[in-house]
């Protein structure tokens, strides 16, 4: 057997992988090498150069073996790797922080492990402040709920999960320990009409002030919902909930895991409101896709507001809090961003992909094209499926990974124009062998 053999083989007998099982599993490949916007792959029998249209999950926005970065990295390893963060601090953390607070609009900030881990400290947040607030007031707590939206995606722990979309999501396999939220109507396109948009605000009020004694706060994936879909949706919405937030003495959490730093064009999606959340959650590119960090961030006088409550401290504290690895590479990938490269480069990703998928979307099967930012999705009437999509991307040269019924691509920021062209070309071969595969499937059905 080759080492790829073996490895693949090795993997296939004893690892999980991401919401898979280990019976029937669909073949993997193996990562050899990876640089700029490509992957090196192995299946066993061949090598495949592929352009990653996934950046990693979202996360690897300046590419594979980013000499900054990897200079950041070695820098760091040189001095130390990780300390514990209770009682301590370093530079590296005091640099990333530095730099998060440099380009978000709020001030104190707690480093987490994962985008995950920063949606349930975002939770507890909201709670401890209501908390904090009936104290001042001298009632009874009853604002323990969440308001979150359908169609959500916010992780996959349980607090997480509990925000998630309640039929997409998993709720219905957890439900005795899920906490039961409240969900508002998923928020009508980008582009909306006024009439729409009056229409949902009407019925996501109805549910607002049906409980609006027992919430403590709403969560939105701010004007992208990512995962549960890749779906644009309306700013005057985004501006409604700050408004009724306000009115109901809301904490509005702002979850821009997967839309921070440039991905739809402003630096933080909660811009294109023109909103500034109570809290908000970053990850993902934060580290350039090299590590695992996220960041939750608020005003400094929320913090001092729960600080000075019942509980005192906000209760969480992860092992791996401030990780200095991470930090240093934090700090490095938010220098790159704030450089303000990240903006053409988002731009000249949207012109291209939508000059590139335009044909798509004419194609009987495709029901809708959507380009916003740095995300191109293209939405067929069949669930994709996913063996097949992988083998026809990879033929393509092209890295893949879609989900339900998308196929679509979160590039690298890096990636040149031909680079782009390659990559929609690939998505084109997948959509079109997919619907012909769906099809064929029909005719056969019919004949027989
Ligand atoms: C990916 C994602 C998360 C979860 O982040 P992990 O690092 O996978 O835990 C949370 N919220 C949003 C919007 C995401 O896209």
């Amino acid at each position: 057997m080759s080492p790829e053999q073996q490895i693949l083989e090795y993997d296939r007998r004893h690892v999980w992988h991401p919401y898979a099982p280990t019976v029937g599993a669909d073949p993997m490949l193996a990562v050899t090498a990876a640089n700029g916007v490509r992957l090196q792959l192995h299946d066993g029998e061949r090598h495949h150069e592929v352009i990653d249209a996934m950046a990693s999950w979202w996360c690897q926005i300046h590419g594979y073996r980013n000499p900054v970065l990897d200079e950041a990295l070695n820098r760091q390893r040189s001095q130390f790797s990780h300390v514990m963060f209770g009682g301590l601090t370093h530079k590296a953390a005091v640099d990333a922080v530095t730099a998060l607070v440099e380009l978000a609009p709020l001030d104190r900030v707690f480093l987490g492990d994962s985008g995950s881990v920063g949606v349930e400290v975002s939770l507890k947040l909201a709670r401890q402040v209501q908390i904090a607030r009936t104290a001042a007031r001298g009632g009874t707590l009853t604002r323990t709920r969440i308001a979150a939206l359908r169609g959500a995606y916010h992780g996959d722990t349980l607090g997480a999960m509990s925000v998630c979309d309640p039929i997409g999501g998993m709720h219905a396999m957890f439900s005795d320990s899920v906490p039961q939220q409240i969900f508002l109507p998923r928020p009508p396109a980008f582009a909306a009409e006024a009439t729409e948009v009056e229409a949902w605000c009407h019925e996501a009020d109805e549910v607002l002030d049906d409980h609006r004694d027992d919430l403590a706060g709403i969560i939105v994936e701010p004007i992208l919902q990512g995962a549960g879909g890749m779906w644009p949706w309306s700013p005057s919405c985004l501006k409604h909930l700050r408004r009724r937030a306000d009115e109901l003495d809301l904490v509005l959490i702002a979850d821009e895991v997967a839309t921070g730093f440039g991905r739809t064009g402003k630096l933080f999606a909660c811009e294109w409101a023109d909103v500034v959340p109570d809290i908000m959650v970053v990850g993902k590119s934060m580290t350039g896709g090299y590590l695992t960090q996220s960041a939750v961030l608020c005003s400094d006088e929320l913090a001092s507001e729960v600080s000075r409550g019942p509980g005192g401290s906000l209760m969480h504290g992860p092992t791996f809090m401030g990780n200095p690895l991470a930090s240093a590479v934090t700090a490095a990938s938010l220098a790159i961003i704030s450089q303000g490269q990240w903006n053409d480069d988002v731009t000249r990703i949207a012109e291209v992909m939508s000059r590139e998928l335009a044909s798509l979307r004419n194609e009987p099967g495709v029901i809708d094209v959507r380009v916003f930012g740095a995300i191109a999705a293209v939405q067929v009437d069949t669930p994709i499926n996913m063996r097949r999509a992988t083998r026809t991307a990879v033929e393509n040269g092209v890295w893949l990974r879609p989900f339900r019924d998308l196929v679509y691509a979160m590039p690298p920021y890096i990636c040149t124009n031909d680079d782009l062209e390659a990559m929609a070309a690939g998505m084109r071969a997948v959509v079109i062998d997919q619907l012909d595969a769906a099809q064929d499937k029909i005719n056969h059905r019919k004949e027989s």
